[in-house]
């Protein structure tokens, strides 16, 4: 699929979500591996507290307004993994449940919401 059919097959199906229409579990989960979530891996040893000073500054959002990279600080202070954690993600009831699971890669904690999808069995 090119990037313009996968955008237009997940415009359709959340159209019916919010028609209060509902879904497949195959169509939950495209709509949720439509987005790439990859891990970031673990920190690397010794930098906890200098992650914890820096992700402090850069703020709540993505920190460009505040002139931080926090794509290359991860790239700087965590070992690179990569795992899909889609795969993990859609594992579980898309409820809107919060979790807290291991990358299957690198058995980096990672904390998540489900998305929530009415979906018809
Ligand atoms: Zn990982």
């Amino acid at each position: 699929m090119t990037p313009d059919e996968i955008r237009a097959q997940v415009d359709e199906i959340m159209a019916r979500v919010y028609a209060n229409g509902t879904v497949t579990r195959e169509e939950a989960e495209f709509v949720v591996r439509a987005v790439g979530r990859w891990c970031k891996g673990p920190k690397k040893p010794g930098v906890e507290a200098e992650y914890a000073k820096m992700r402090e500054a850069v703020g709540v959002v993505g920190g460009q307004e505040k002139g931080y990279d926090l794509a290359l600080m991860d790239s700087i202070l965590r070992e690179p993994c990569g795992a899909d954690f889609n795969d993990v993600i859609v594992q579980f009831p898309f409820d809107g449940a919060d979790h807290l699971e291991p990358c299957p890669k690198c058995d980096q904690m990672i904390s998540f919401r489900s998305p929530i999808f009415p979906v018809s069995e």
